[in-house]
């Protein structure tokens, strides 16, 4: 059996009570590699009491040691702080994790009564656009103040991204073969949607939109049971509303990617089930998608599902897939039996109850 040496980094608030739970679940997997966990710092509290939000040991030693990692969540506070940056953004940097990937899917359960059954990806571009911070001001002849942003879209980082894309949609469809056909909820050929607004942003957005779909083009002995369809952002936000069910890979410039994939979080309950992994060529860092939740953290009740689905993510893109689906299926069925569940999802049971509840259901 191989050893594989997962860096751990809870960060701040509940991501000290999840990260916990995320770890004994892959503990518990009776096949697969054998762990090695490595408790890491790094977040605002550190930097608090530290002057440093991210140390230069938890880079070397992911960067050098480590085959993949599990990220808490970090307590950026709104207003700016002197010397403060945030540790997730400069390890995505560090690492390369060019690809923010997060899979938003329901789980049939009369806990969640009306809800519409979906399995979308969300594949976040994780390292341009707007977020290269390249921000100035100037004063007008009226003496008032115009902001400017520079917005960045490479040919490099959208054919890497396309390219994931697409891969990542015939590794969805053989996932999908091996669950019963009454369970998979997408029934149609793999599909990837671009977003975009070429139809404004003719160069930037037009050339995202050319490179991706060049990805399929240049591919097409590979790619050709992959559907590619496109989709403004503005009509994405409203079809995905109306009609969740209708996509299956969905792939974006960074801006967009954020905010599509904040807003299908609430298609399926609670930020509390949302699972991240930031993904490069050689490293993957799963990370829940919500935050440290001030409001609740010391308190034992934080849902553990979003953490412990990330740690599913991180064993499927280290390859270890049947084991991920075994997480993925326990926490299905933790949310379809909908007695042990965590109050954002209307129940009255702890953090440590609904992952004991995940391990029961390990198979
Ligand atoms: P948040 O995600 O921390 O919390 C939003 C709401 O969702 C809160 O009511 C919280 O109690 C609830 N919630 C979140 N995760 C939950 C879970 N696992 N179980 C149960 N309930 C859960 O977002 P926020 O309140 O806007 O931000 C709080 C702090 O987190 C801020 O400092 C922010 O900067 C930071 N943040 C960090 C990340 C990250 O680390 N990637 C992401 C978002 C926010
Ligand atoms: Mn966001």
């Amino acid at each position: 059996v191989s050893t594989v040496k997962i860096g751990l980094i809870p960060a701040d608030g509940i991501g000290r009570e999840v990260i916990p739970a995320a770890r004994r679940v892959l503990e518990s997997l009776n096949s697969g590699p054998k762990f090695e966990f490595v408790d890491l710092d790094a977040g605002f509290e550190l930097f608090q009491k530290t002057g440093t939000s991210l140390p230069q040991e938890t880079i070397d030693t992911l960067k050098n040691e480590c085959h993949g990692a599990l990220f808490g969540a970090v307590s950026s506070p709104s207003h700016k702080v002197a010397g403060y940056s945030s540790p997730i953004v400069a390890l995505r940097k560090h690492l390369d994790l060019y690809a923010n990937v997060r899979p938003v899917k329901s789980v049939n359960s009369p806990a969640f009564p009306n809800q519409k059954l979906l399995d979308m990806l969300i594949i976040r571009e994780n390292t341009e656009c707007l977020y290269i911070k390249s921000e100035r001001e100037e004063v007008d002849a009226n003496g008032l103040r115009i902001a400017w942003a520079d917005r960045k879209i490479s040919e490099y980082a959208s054919q890497r991204i396309g390219k994931m894309a697409f891969n990542m949609a015939l590794t969805r469809e053989k996932l999908r073969s091996e669950v019963p056909l009454a369970k998979r909820f997408w029934k149609h050929n793999p599909r990837v949607t671009i977003v975009h607004k070429s139809n404004v942003l003719s160069i930037t957005d037009g050339l995202w939109r050319e490179t991706v779909r060049g990805v399929k083009q240049k591919n097409a002995e590979l790619y050709k049971g992959v559907d590619m369809e496109e989709q403004l952002v503005d009509s994405m936000v409203y079809r995905m509303f109306r009609e969740p069910e209708a996509f299956d890979v969905v792939v974006a410039p960074n801006l967009y990617g954020d905010i599509i994939s904040d807003g299908a979080a609430a298609l399926v309950g609670s930020l509390g089930v949302v699972p991240s992994a930031n993904v490069g060529d050689d490293f993957v860092m799963g990370e829940p998608v919500h935050g440290s939740a001030p409001d609740i953290a010391g308190k034992g009740i934080a849902n553990p599902i979003a953490s412990i689905r990330s740690a599913g993510m991180l064993l499927e893109h280290m390859g270890y897939t049947s084991q991920a689906l075994k997480v993925y299926d326990a926490v299905d069925a933790v949310l379809a039996d909908a007695s042990i569940l965590t109050p954002d999802l209307g129940g009255n049971s702890s953090t440590n109850d609904v992952t004991e509840a995940v391990l029961k259901n390990l198979t």
